[in-house]
C-alpha cells in the first residue's frame, strides 16, 4: 500500500474514559452507564478483602480506568488516575465529572445499568414478553441487555434522566 493511503484525513476522537467506581458509589455507576460510559464497580467483587483498595487501584490500572472513589486516602494513592468524589449527591457527582471535563452531558441508553454490558435493540418477541415495558410503543426505542435479560427504553427513565442532566448547569 501506498503511503498516501494510510495517512488518515481526520485525527482519531480522544478515547472514551472507562470508569471504576468505589462501594460508595453505585448510584454514579447507574448513571454513567445510562450516560454512555464503561463503568465498572467494586460491588461486583466479594466483600471482606481487607486489601480491597490495593486491588482497585490494580484494577483501575490494568483496565486502564479512571478511579472514582468517596475516600481521600485511597484518591490520594490513585494520583493522576483516581478523582475524589466530593459530593453525596448524584448529580453533584455527574457535575464534578462534567466540570473536569471527563464526561459530556448525555444519555446514550447504550449500557444496561445493572452490569455495564452493551445493549442492543429489542426484538418485538422481547418487548411483549416484559411485563414492565409501557403498552404504547410508539415513539419510543427499545433496547436489551443479553447478560441481564433486561428490556430498556427511552422515553421513561431516559427522558427523566435527559431532563435532569441535561437541565445541570452550565459553569
Ligand atoms: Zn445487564
Amino acid at each position: 500500500m501506498s503511503p498516501e493511503h494510510v495517512i488518515p484525513a481526520h485525527q482519531c476522537p480522544a478515547p472514551e474514559p472507562r470508569f471504576l467506581a468505589d462501594r460508595m458509589l453505585g448510584t454514579l455507576t447507574r448513571y454513567l452507564r445510562f450516560m454512555g460510559y464503561d463503568t465498572t464497580s467494586a460491588n461486583g467483587l466479594a466483600e471482606g478483602n481487607a486489601k480491597e483498595d490495593t486491588l482497585l487501584l490494580e484494577l483501575a490500572l490494568q483496565e486502564h480506568r479512571m478511579l472514582l472513589t468517596r475516600d481521600a486516602e485511597l484518591a490520594r494513592r490513585g494520583k493522576e488516575k483516581a478523582i475524589l468524589v466530593r459530593s453525596e449527591d448524584v448529580m453533584e457527582q455527574v457535575q464534578q465529572l462534567v466540570e473536569v471535563g471527563l464526561v459530556k452531558r448525555r444519555v446514550t441508553m447504550s449500557r444496561c445499568s445493572l452490569c455495564n454490558t452493551r445493549v442492543r435493540e429489542a426484538f418485538e418477541c422481547e418487548i411483549a414478553g416484559a411485563d414492565y415495558a409501557p403498552k404504547d410503543w410508539r415513539g419510543l426505542s427499545f433496547f436489551w441487555c443479553e447478560s441481564c435479560g433486561k428490556l430498556y427504553w427511552n422515553g421513561s427513565h431516559g427522558r427523566m434522566l435527559e431532563e435532569r442532566i441535561g437541565g445541570m448547569r452550565e459553569r
